[in-house]
């Protein structure tokens, strides 16, 4: 899967519930901001890649908790977006 948004990584090693054998060593995630209302929220890329469908979009997309529209998407897309907009 390559989608064209920035992957961040936190270092779970370095939490207080950090636990060697049952516990991932990173945890991936983004940022995601809504087209509708600008409301910007982390979110782990698992939770994310479970809520949409890669084959149909060229991008993940997920309901925004603040609008409710399902415009909810990766903050570097939301730019290109944006500013393809202010170009037409
Ligand atoms: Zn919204």
């Amino acid at each position: 899967m390559n989608f064209d948004f920035k992957i961040y990584k936190r270092d779970n090693t370095k939490e207080d519930w950090y636990d060697p054998l049952c516990s991932n060593e990173f945890t991936e995630y983004t940022y995601l901001k809504c087209l509708d209302c600008d409301y910007e929220e982390e979110i782990e890329l698992d939770i994310l890649l479970e809520c949409c469908d890669s084959k149909k979009f060229s991008y993940p997309s997920m309901v925004c908790p603040h609008c409710n529209k399902g415009n909810f998407i990766p903050k570097d897309i939301y730019y290109k977006i944006k500013d393809n907009n202010l170009k037409n």
